[in-house]
């Protein structure tokens, strides 16, 4: 195996088990390792810190995985990573009214590149690093095992793999291509999951809970729910009664699967469903302009912030959108407003929400923080881990 020495000084982190060297931080590499080689990472006096993958075409040269010298990383260490993360899902599933989770978190699973969604009897896997592309042989067998699932469909996401030096895939790895639609449940309520043509790995089951509990508000209730995608809130505040919903995404493909699931649950009787295929800044302008006003507003928009760099342009950005989303409530309405981007933390977007509500002249309580869910779980010592973040306001 092969050893790379970190420059003086740059072990602090490491010590502290963040995943992450970065390439500025090594000092020589004793050989050569291939792309994905899992290596010994030493101090500048030669002493071992820990075990991790090698990849020189990427920012983060080395991802740590084992900081115990006398664990080597072999298959069973893969293996027996894989039943822990796996194992520790069975409760969100156990009841039967939800068979759809994300089982591998890369990093805050130990298992850094690899993330791994559960769709009913379908696995759909995303394979971020080059090291993890060398042992998915190994990670297919162990969820063969463990799962037995009906299929394994690659659908990686191509900017991440571009940053290993990886080619685009989207790929069937094991058993039969899934349908057309894979049909799951959540919360109780049936979705079909287009995993090949739909966003992400087809579902957004981060906001399993957060969907619930906004709904618990809903009976009764005008919803307005933005960025809807396939319909994770709209068909949450239909279940509990809402008045009458209105979605609103850009994505054709999203709202004809929502219509799709809105017929799965025989949800049309005597309650009002409209789909609007619109960018979401330019039909709440439009409701603006028509008085048109509701009890409680969803947006739950695509990541803004990708990165630190971008976080002041993104601000803004979620300023307006919020300010907009603030305007047409009915005075005691309810905002449900999130942030995916890893980089916006919750006391800026509460910072954030409070410039909105100055420019909205509206006065704002914070009545709840959404977070991400225990599937999505953040490592003490990877804080990049956790990327979403809600607030339920009260706004008058
Ligand atoms: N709330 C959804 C997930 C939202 S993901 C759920 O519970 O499943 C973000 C969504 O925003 C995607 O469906 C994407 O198509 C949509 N989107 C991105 N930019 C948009 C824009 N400017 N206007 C409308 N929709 C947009």
């Amino acid at each position: 195996m092969i050893d790379v020495v970190l420059k003086k000084g740059k072990e602090k982190a490491v010590l502290h088990k963040h995943p992450w060297v970065f390439s500025g931080a090594i000092d020589n590499v004793k050989g050569k390792p291939a792309n994905g080689d899992i290596i010994r990472l030493l101090d500048s006096k030669k002493d071992f810190l820990a075990y991790g993958f090698y990849n020189d075409q990427s920012r983060v040269a080395v991802r740590l995985l084992e900081w115990d010298e006398n664990t080597p990383v072999d298959d069973n260490w893969f293996r027996d990573k894989i039943r822990t993360s796996v194992a520790g899902r069975a409760h969100i599933l156990a009841d039967g009214t939800t068979d759809t989770c994300r089982l591998i978190f890369s990093e805050s699973d130990y298992l850094p590149g690899l993330i791994v969604d559960k769709y009913a009897d379908h696995l759909a896997v995303q394979v971020l690093t080059s090291g993890m592309q060398n042992v998915m042989p190994v990670i297919i067998d162990e969820l063969k095992a463990l799962l037995n699932p009906a299929s394994i469909f690659d659908k990686s996401d191509a900017t991440s793999r571009q940053h290993e030096g990886l080619e685009t895939t989207n790929v069937l790895l094991a058993g039969n291509q899934p349908p057309e639609l894979v049909y799951v449940k959540e919360n109780g309520i049936s979705y079909g999951i287009n995993i090949a043509e739909g966003q992400k790995s087809g579902f957004y089951c981060d906001q399993r809970y957060n969907r619930e509990l906004l709904a618990s508000y809903a009976k009764g209730k005008k919803v307005l729910d933005c960025f809807c995608y396939t319909g994770g809130f709209t068909l949450n505040a239909i279940k509990h009664g809402a008045a009458s919903v209105t979605s609103v995404d850009s994505s054709a493909l999203a709202l004809e699967t929502l219509e799709k699931n809105i017929e799965l649950n025989n949800y049309g009787g005597g309650m009002q469903h409209n789909g609007f295929k619109s960018d979401v800044n330019v039909q709440l302008r439009k409701f603006r302009d028509e008085g048109e006003k509701f009890d409680i507003i969803v947006l739950d928009p695509p990541k803004y912030a990708p990165s630190r760099s971008a976080l002041d342009r993104a601000s803004r950005a979620y300023k307006d959108l919020n300010r907009l989303g603030m305007q047409l409530l009915n005075s005691g309405g309810l905002l449900a407003t999130f942030s995916c981007s890893g980089a916006m933390d919750m006391e800026t977007f509460k910072q954030v929400l409070a410039w909105a509500a100055l420019d909205a002249g509206k006065q704002v309580q914070f009545i709840y923080q959404f977070h991400q869910p225990e599937d999505h779980p953040v490592r003490a010592s990877f804080p990049e881990g956790e990327y979403l973040k809600g607030l339920l306001c009260r706004v008058w």
